[in-house]
This record gives structure tokens, sequence and C-alpha cells, in this order.
């Protein structure tokens, strides 16, 4: 007969919680195994795990995500024409495969758990969680349901369960977009592609309906500043111009004393500049038009019952060289039926115990605060500077953790999943999510799609959670 495997727990040195039994505790060497949990499962949220496995030995690191599903922007703000960016869910994938990383998707910090909960049960806890409201332009007009942030018009496209059933009326021939960076470029390449281009993307199917019956031909991107200041870069300019019967049509006034100015620019800027030269001269033909409009600061959204009728502009006048604009007291309105609005995300605060900036929309720096990404810097910046951060943010938790040798008292997820449960909240793991991706894998095969998003969270759950 073979002998019983004996445990050796002294029960003199048990505490309760060093009981509970966990993924985390199970691990080799889990007496002195530090916890981190990480709110946020963007690129920064997975950048920065990714460089504490890389750096600490023993390590549990626990990443909580609002929605069932991860990658945050990667999968619900790139342009679903951009798929080689996408990539970088490659190397997120690579980090979740680690032994001691947990995703526990579906719950929200501020809603399912305060920010005391996770203090409490880890070593140390991270702010990840990115901007998700946006600025608004505080102009007359601007509250009506004509006026959309791009924000939730990105997020209609790209299937964020809360955008699903955005209104987006495009029986109109011209859309006003206000604001000038990458965004608002997205947002006109999308309204302005041929629909076979977006076909085979893994755009939602509702929105791929709704830009087939749409009747948008032009697409105005007004900014108050001049061309030297646009805030797009020259890729996605490129592509605009690159697109099938798209005109880019640029007004030449706009560019009085650009060209001398040419020679001293930064490379990068400068690059930028000679193409938007260069477009403003040629002769173009196509029946969209796509429509940078330089110096021109709304002032005020005027409608018609429920209809829009058209955005009143300021215009300004340029210095240059400083790059300093001001009014000129002219006015101007460009007729649309569609404003969309993209002068930038903000961050908020999701728990009054988080030291937080609402003017800027950041989280502040204080002993112990730990914050990386948009929620750290600003909502600026693409993945790669996202990353930098990350790395930048988690090599100093590293560093106070290496000082700190003592050995963890916290409990991590053997704490929090109680309290989740006593709540019952379902959550969803990576494996969760695994089985969801591969639903839409395989929807998205039927319709020579990438991949069909699943837009409910309710049937995100029903696939991938549990309680
Ligand atoms: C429309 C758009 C297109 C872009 N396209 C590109 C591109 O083509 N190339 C590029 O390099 N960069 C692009 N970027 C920039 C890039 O997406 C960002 O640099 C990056 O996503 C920021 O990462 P983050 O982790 O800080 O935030 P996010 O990606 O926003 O991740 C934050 C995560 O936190 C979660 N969360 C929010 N609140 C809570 C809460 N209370 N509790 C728990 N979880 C929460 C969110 O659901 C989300 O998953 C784009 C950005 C936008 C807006």
């Amino acid at each position: 007969m073979l002998a019983k495997p004996r445990l050796f727990i002294s029960l003199a040195k048990c505490s309760p919680g060093s009981l509970r039994l966990s993924h985390n505790f199970s691990t080799a060497g889990s007496e002195s195994m530090k916890r981190i949990c990480i709110v946020g499962s963007g690129p920064a949220g997975f950048y920065f795990a990714q460089n504490i496995f890389k750096k600490l030995p023993n390590v549990a690191v626990d990443v909580y995500e609002k929605l069932p599903v991860p990658f945050g922007l990667v999968r619900y703000g790139v342009a679903p024409d951009h798929p080689e960016v996408k990539n970088v869910i490659n190397t997120f994938e690579k980090v979740a495969s680690n032994k001691n990383f947990r995703f526990v998707g579906n719950v929200t910090l501020g809603r399912d758990l305060t920010f005391a909960d996770l203090k409490n049960a880890y070593d140390s806890v991270v702010l990840a969680y990115g901007c998700s409201h946006d600025k608004e332009l505080g102009i007359p007009g601007e509250r009506v349901p004509k006026v959309l942030s791009a924000r939730r018009f990105v997020g209609w496209y790209n299937g964020l369960p809360e955008d699903r059933d955005l209104q987006v009326d495009l029986d109109c021939e011209s859309v006003v977009i206000l604001g000038q960076g990458n965004v608002a470029v997205d947002v006109a390449r999308i309204l302005l592609s041929p629909i076979d281009m977006l076909k085979g993307t893994d755009i939602t199917e509702y929105s791929l309906e709704a830009l087939a019956a749409s009747r948008v031909k032009t697409v105005h991107l007004a900014g108050r500043r001049g061309p030297l200041q646009a805030a797009f870069t020259i890729k996605e300019f490129r592509e605009m111009t690159k697109l099938p019967d798209v005109q880019t049509i640029l007004d030449s006034s706009h560019f009085e004393g650009v060209e001398q100015l040419v020679p001293t620019l930064p490379r990068a800027r400068k690059r930028l500049t000679e193409l938007l030269l260069s477009t403003s001269k040629q002769k173009q033909s196509g029946y969209r038009s796509f429509k940078p409009t330089f110096l021109h600061k709304p002032v005020e959204i005027l409608s018609s019952g429920t209809a829009l009728e058209s955005v009143r502009f300021e215009l300004n006048s340029i210095d240059q060289e400083k790059g300093t604009v001001k009014g000129r007291g002219q006015f101007e309105k460009i007729d649309c039926g569609l404003v969309l609005r993209s002068i930038g995300y903000q961050g908020t605060c999701p728990d009054p115990d988080i030291p937080f900036d609402s003017t800027r929309g950041v989280v502040l720096k204080e002993d112990g605060i730990c914050s990386t990404g948009w929620i750290h810097t600003g909502p600026t910046g693409v993945i790669l500077s996202t990353m930098s951060d990350a790395y930048e943010q988690s090599n100093l938790l590293v560093e106070d953790l290496q000082k700190n040798n003592s050995p963890s008292r916290k409990h991590g997820f053997a704490d929090i999943q109680s309290k989740l449960r006593s709540k019952g909240i379902v959550t969803v793991d990576f494996d969760g999510w695994r089985k969801i991706d591969s639903v839409e894998v395989e929807r998205g095969a039927t319709k020579g799609k990438p991949r069909e998003k699943i837009v409910s969270i309710d049937k995100m759950l029903e696939i991938g959670g549990k309680t």
C-alpha cells in the first residue's frame, strides 16, 4: 500500500490568509513572492507586466480590466484597416502565458473594487487604466445628437460594447471633424474609404453596413492653427492622399509664408510640410473629398430642429514663425449633417482615494502611487511611447521592491476573489478570453474577416465568464 502523502503545514505558523490556496500561492517560493496588481490591460499594463517579469524573479502580477476582454485601445482604438499595429498583441499574449500572470476581466476599479481594496491586497498597485472620456469644446450647439465625439465613433466602428448603439447618421453629404490629430484622420479615412477596402478588416458588421449606405462625399478636417502645426503625422496624411476616388483639397491661402520656412524645419515636420505643399498644388480627381482646413476656430454649431446645419468658424491669422494665431473677426460657415469632435481624450478618476489632477486628467505622482500609460502621461503618444513609459515606471517600481526585501504579507487575488464572489461578479480569465477570441475568429472566417467582434458584454461573459 502506498503511504499517504504528508502535508508539511505547521498549523502554529499559519495565519488565516496563508491557508487560502490560489494560483499564486501554490507557486514555488511564494512566501517571498511580491504581489503586484495592474489596473487596465492596454499596452501600458501589458508592457509594465512584461518588464516586471523580466526584472524580478519571484513576482505575481494580476491585471484587473473593466471589460471582459484585454488589450484596451489596441482592440478598441487602433483603426481596423491598420491590422499590422495590432501585432503587439502577440507580445501581450507571451506576457499572459507567464505562470505568474493573471487576467481578471470584467472588474472595474471604482465600481466593483476600491483603490483601498487593492492596496490592502497587494504590495503594489499600478494604475494603467488609460483615458476613456473626451474633451469638449464648450461652444454653443455642441450638445445635440448629431455632434458626436470621435472617441465614441471609433468605439462604434470598433465594437466597444458601450458604443455599439451609438446613433450614427451618415445620410448627409458633408461631415466636419473638429481637430486635426491622427484620430481625426483615422475617422476621416474610415468615412471616405471605398467599402471594399474595409470589408476584409475586423470592423463591426453593423458599421460596415452603415458605411456602405453612407452618402458622405466631403469630410472637412478643421483646426485652429496652420499647416506647420498640423497634429497628424505624415504616414496618416499620405494614406489619405492615396485613397481611391478621394481628392485631398487644401486651400493655398493657408500656406502663405510656409514654403520659405521649410528648410528651417525639423526633419519630420519638414517632410510632412513638403507633402502638404505638393498636395496643395496637385490637380486631383475623385467623387469624394478630404479637406484639411486650417486656421478655422469653431465658435458655434448651428441646428434647425433635429437637423444639423453647419459649423460657424472664426477665421484665424497666424504668425508662421512663432506659430501663434489670433482671430480676424471674420466668420465662415461650413454646411454639414454630422460633426465629429476630435480634440482629445480625457482621463478621469474612478476612486476619490487616488491622487488626481482633474485639469490635466492624470494620476498625480505621490509616494507609493504608481501609474503608467495615458493616465500617467496624459492622452498623447503612440503604443511605442506608451511602452517606453511603462518600462520607465516599472523600473522605478523594481528599484523600490528590491530595496524592500521583507517577505510579502499580502494575499493578492485570494482576498480580492472573495470580495468579487460576495458581490456575484462574473470574471473572465485569460483562458476565458481565448474562448471569446476563438468564437470571434470563427465568426469572422465565415465573412472573410480576421474576426467578427462580440459586442455584447453578456455574450462575452456567457462564453468566457466564470463565477
Ligand atoms: C483612436 C485611436 C487610435 C490609435 N491608433 C494608434 C495606432 O495606429 N498606432 C499606435 O501606435 N498608437 C495608436 N493609438 C495610441 C495607443 O492606442 C495608446 O498609446 C495606448 O493604447 C495607450 O495605452 P494605455 O494602456 O495607457 O491605455 P488604454 O489602451 O486605453 O488601456 C486602458 C485599459 O484600462 C481599462 N480601464 C479603464 N478604466 C478602468 C477601470 N476603472 N477599472 C479597470 N480597468 C479600466 C480600459 O478598458 C482599457 O482596457 C491610438 C489611440 C486612439 C485613441
